[in-house]
């Protein structure tokens, strides 16, 4: 690292979770800034401890910007270009270099071969200490205030709760879903866009679903078409009602309208998106003519599982008993639609342990994607959650969190070069 740590720029990153860590191991690794990270609570990482069950979901096997880009439903067009500079192929280069090997599931999920969200935990730790960064838990910042300097840049004078006043030619924001830390960044002329939840499941009480907790449909196609989303995916029963990828990521994508919507809307779902209505018309009628005797109800066709299936036909009493013979044109387009076009209505949020998420935060028109620098207070950069960026279910969220943070040391540490904020 070479020099004299008091004679670099200092740097304060606040907020240790996975955006701050890295900023700061990045920052830190340059051996040109001094670095210390400020964290309120009393542990560092918390939510990297939690995530993904315990077994920490790094990031996802999309390797390529363009398709990784469209996982996120608010901050696709910016981090389709930030990938290009730091993306899942150098996650997982810094991990491996670091002695952390990462495994793909077959849903592209990465983890650490440990299964164990520990690791990360570890060499996160491990590579901080190494490369100086100054490790503060338990302080809270008071105030934030910008110090013009008569170069023009802006230095900060850092207030914390117990008085003490530091200051920074630089601070990395990296303090997540924190709604104080949003107020100050409003105070200081910045746009917040409103924190929401994201990554639900959904709250439906439905006789085709009750009791069936458990029961899972490999491949769906699940609509909010009040406000126009559809996602693809498999799809499982809970004890609530609807949960799986399918209903994470499009509780992802709306978001915003499900809140406003107060939880309360419908869902449809086509069960079968393998097969056109004209398809599902041709089998009936060949079941008709083929097995004229059989029970409907003991027929399960297009893969659905028996449980569900008998459920559909007991929706209408009528259909439930029936034989192909007595399968009436009428009872052919009732399951069509319960097939292709189901419709549910949901009545709340539901949760999800494994990932949860806040969409909303620093706007991301006041933010440069080059450098993570705020528009409105230069000096100030953004990493992680803060921003206005979130990514569905599947490692999304921390790689948004390593590729931020990763720019905005970069973009620090090109600025100090220069010569801006040095002082
Ligand atoms: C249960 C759970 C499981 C998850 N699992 C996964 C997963 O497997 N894969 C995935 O990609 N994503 C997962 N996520 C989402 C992921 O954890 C977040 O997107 C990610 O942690 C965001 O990192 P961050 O550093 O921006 O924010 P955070 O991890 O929230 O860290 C922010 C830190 O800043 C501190 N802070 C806040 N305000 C202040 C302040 N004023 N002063 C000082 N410090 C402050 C906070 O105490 C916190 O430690 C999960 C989330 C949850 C809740």
């Amino acid at each position: 690292m070479g020099g004299d740590v008091e004679s670099k720029p200092k740097v304060a990153v606040i907020g240790g979770g996975a955006a701050g860590f890295f900023g700061a191991i990045e920052l830190a690794s340059s051996g040109a800034v001094s670095v210390t990270l400020l964290e309120k609570g009393k542990n560092f990482l918390s939510k990297v401890r939690i995530s993904g069950g315990g077994r920490c979901n790094v990031t996802h096997h999309c390797l390529d910007p363009e398709p990784l880009s469209k996982h996120y439903p608010r901050g696709e067009r910016e981090l389709r270009w930030a990938f290009e500079t730091f993306g899942p192929r150098d996650t997982i280069r810094w991990y491996e270099e670091r002695g952390v090997l990462l495994k793909t599931e077959a849903d592209g999920r990465m983890f650490p071969v440990t299964d164990s969200s520990e690791t990360i935990l570890e060499v996160l730790f491990r590579e901080a200490k190494r490369n100086g960064v100054r490790l503060k838990t338990e302080t809270e910042i008071h105030s934030i205030t910008p110090i013009p300097s008569p170069q023009g840049h802006s230095n900060f004078r850092v207030q914390l709760k117990s008085g003490e006043i530091l200051e920074y030619s630089k601070i990395i924001f990296a303090t997540g879903s924190g709604r104080k830390a949003w107020g100050w960044l409003q105070a200081l002329g910045h746009t917040i866009s409103d924190p929401v939840p994201s990554l639900f499941t959904f709250k439906i009480s439905d006789p085709r679903i009750e009791d069936l907790a458990g029961l899972s449909f490999e491949r769906t196609l699940c609509s909010l078409s009040d406000f126009g989303y559809t996602q693809e995916g498999p799809l499982l029963v809970t004890h609530w009602g609807l949960s799986g990828p399918a209903i994470l990521k499009l509780s992802a994508k709306g978001a915003r309208e499900l809140h406003e919507a107060e939880y309360s809307t419908f869902l449809k779902i086509d069960f079968v998106p393998a097969y056109s209505r004209e398809e599902i018309r041709k089998t009936i009628d060949t079941e008709k003519e083929i097995h004229p005797a059989k029970s409907v109800r003991n027929t399960p066709l297009f893969g659905i599982p028996k449980r569900y299936w008998e459920r559909i036909l007991e929706s209408d009493p009528t259909t439930f008993s029936k034989t192909w013979a007595g399968f009436s044109s009428k009872d052919t387009h009732f399951l069509i639609e319960e097939l292709k076009n189901a419709k549910f209505q949901i009545s709340g949020k539901g949760e999800f342990k494994d990932e949860f998420v806040t969409c909303g935060g620093v706007s991301r028109k006041e933010v440069s994607f080059k450098t993570m620098e705020s528009k409105v207070v230069p000096g100030i950069h953004f990493a992680g959650e803060v921003l206005d960026v979130d990514g569905v279910t599947g490692g999304f969220n921390f790689q948004n969190a390593w590729t931020t943070s990763y720019i905005a040391a970069r973009g620090i540490l090109a600025a100090i070069q220069k010569g801006q904020g040095s002082g």
